[in-house]
């Protein structure tokens, strides 16, 4: 009984040392390696050891909203005078990777918060708008959340219905928004909605205006540690200074969508790496027909494709992070990256999986948890296929989705 319960122990220890096969650690500065191993050591303490009771019960863990406020995973790449942390985009990204190396659906969380709430506030927002909600979003004193997908328009935002109507000293809101992260627990959402003419802009709604819901989304096989739900408008009155003066049409969201899947390149790269990691260790350990099954070429094979993946991966992301710099990364580059990089992540777990053998099943490694989660994020934020159309567009100028 005794030895189960450390045995149950051992296996459940963060052990994760990170993967660096081409020297790209050479590329970074003092700064991001400071930055990646105190979010690492964050993630190693704060989310490690909780994820797997928390995602089993499909319970969000509201108290890690402070704490990443206080760590500084909420828009690091937002200027620090409105409370962000004034940082390089390979940091975000760097931040992004250790995040999700522990959970897809914290990444969510910090990711949303960052680049879909904060992003668009600094962007597009009123200075009096960035002074109100900014330095609370960085703190964690506020949670945010996004609302752009419908129940009736995913792929197609632009065929979205929410609306809006001048009333003269108000807008009154209209509408619903589906599968929004962080809704349930969210202060405020940003809102994308049509105007009378039918231009979409963003609209500030704060929780407690009367008609606004956010009804919770249960019974979800990923991301069963981030929050879900819906945003119902029932006539909301929405003070006319809530709407977001600097930017109007769809791009405006999609600009904040090329943030978000920048740091979901970097973040599923993460996940990838745990992993890899964790399948590297269990074959060296795991012992079947009296040797390690580390020895087995068809268990080479895996690991040393992973190897590689990774590795194109960590390259890819670092090029764009530079592009991302220098205000030159397109929307069909960021879609490149967070296709490819997706894409890896789930062929590594369901790899790492079969390497875990029965037990890569369990809750005592993080693999099936990494597998499910990536099945959200292959689809949102774009899905695969769509982000290929981008590109097939970006190739041919031709577009084949619309
Ligand atoms: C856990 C989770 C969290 C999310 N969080 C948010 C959030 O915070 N905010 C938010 O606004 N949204 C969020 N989303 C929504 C997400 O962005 C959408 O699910 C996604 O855009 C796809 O839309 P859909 O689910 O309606 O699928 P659909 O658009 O109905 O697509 C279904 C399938 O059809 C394919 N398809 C659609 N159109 C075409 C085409 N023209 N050509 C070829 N294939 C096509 C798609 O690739 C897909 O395979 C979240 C989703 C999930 C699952």
């Amino acid at each position: 009984m005794e030895t189960g319960a450390v045995v149950q122990k051992s296996l459940k220890k963060d052990l994760y040392e990170g993967v660096d096969f081409y020297g790209i650690d050479d590329l970074l500065t003092e700064e991001h390696l400071l930055i990646r191993s105190s979010i690492r050591d964050f993630v190693k303490r704060e989310i490690s050891p909780y994820i797997e009771d928390w995602a089993q019960k499909a319970h969000f863990p509201y108290e890690i909203v402070k704490k990443f406020g206080e760590v500084g995973a909420f828009g690091p790449q937002i200027p620090s005078a409105y409370g962000g942390g004034g940082l390089d985009y390979i940091s975000y990204g760097l931040i992004m990777q250790e995040v999700e190396r522990g959970d897809s659906g914290m990444r969510s969380t910090a990711s949303v918060q960052g680049s879909l709430v904060m992003y668009p506030i600094y962007k597009f927002g009123s200075e009096a708008q960035r002074e109100k909600y900014l330095p609370k979003l960085a703190s964690g004193e506020m949670l945010g959340c996004f609302g752009l997908t419908e129940p009736d328009h995913g792929s197609n935002p632009s065929g979205m219905t929410t609306n809006f109507k001048d009333m003269g000293d108000h807008f009154l809101l209209n509408g619903a928004k589906m599968w929004i992260s962080n809704s349930p627990k969210a202060d405020i959402a940003v809102v994308w909605a049509k105007d009378e003419s039918g231009r979409i802009h963003g609209l500030i709604v704060e929780r407690g205006m009367e008609g606004f819901s956010t009804p919770e989304t249960h019974n979800k096989w990923s991301l069963r540690a981030s929050c879900t739900g819906e945003l119902v408008f029932d006539n909301v009155k929405v003070p006319k200074e809530n709407i977001l003066p600097n930017k109007s049409g769809l791009g405006a969201p999609l600009m904040c969508l090329d943030s978000a899947r920048y740091g979901i390149a970097w973040g599923t790269l993460g996940a990838a790496m745990d992993c890899y990691d964790s399948a590297r260790r269990y074959a060296m350990e795991r012992i079947q027909f009296d040797k390690p099954i580390a020895s087995f070429q068809l268990i080479q094979k895996k690991l040393a494709e992973m190897l590689t993946e990774i590795t194109k991966a960590q390259l890819l992301v670092w090029k764009l992070g530079k592009m991302m710099e220098e205000g030159k990364a397109t929307t069909a580059q960021i879609s490149l990256a967070k296709r490819n990089n997706v894409a890896m992540a789930l062929d590594i777990a369901r790899e790492a999986r079969q390497i875990h053998g029965g037990m890569g099943i369990t809750g005592e490694y993080s693999i099936m948890r990494h597998m499910m989660n990536l099945e959200s994020v292959v689809t949102y934020e774009g899905t695969h296929d769509i982000h290929l159309l981008i590109l097939g567009n970006e190739i041919t100028g031709i577009s084949a989705f619309k």
